[in-house]
């Protein structure tokens, strides 16, 4: 096999090089718009949402966006063994659509799909 030239060799790295830049660049866009995905149903007709300042949700650390969290507080909800704990996965919610539903626990109004509370236990 001959040996690539210079020419060659530098041709193919600055190939590979611009390649793996927006790869990488398309991957990071995707995964942000992921990671910024919100509630996008409506709220359901005359209801509100829990309120954080909640006596019962703030005992409970319960945020409408699990990714907000107080993580030092709740240090396992980082693990990645925890990271499909959203109360649309928890035992205690019941869905009213798809961003929005009711928790047998904080009862004040409606919780986020994408929220948390330490009182989380997986759906069976
Ligand atoms: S108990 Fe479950 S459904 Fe209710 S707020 Fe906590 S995580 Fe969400």
């Amino acid at each position: 096999m001959p040996k690539p030239s210079r020419k060659q060799f530098l041709t193919t790295s600055l190939v590979w090089t611009t390649s793996l830049f927006f790869l990488e660049g398309g991957f990071g866009l995707v995964t942000k718009l992921m990671a910024d995905k919100k509630p996008s149903a409506p709220l359901p007709e005359g209801m509100h949402p829990v309120s954080e300042s909640d006596p019962t949700a703030k005992a409970l650390g319960f945020h409408q966006d699990a990714k907000q969290t107080d993580f030092i507080l709740y240090p396992e909800r980082k693990e990645p063994g925890s990271k499909n704990q959203f109360c649309k996965h928890c035992a205690q919610f019941t869905k009213i659509n798809e961003s929005w539903g009711k928790c047998n626990i904080i009862s004040s109004g409606v919780v986020s799909t994408e929220g948390w509370c330490s009182a989380w236990s997986q759906r069976t």
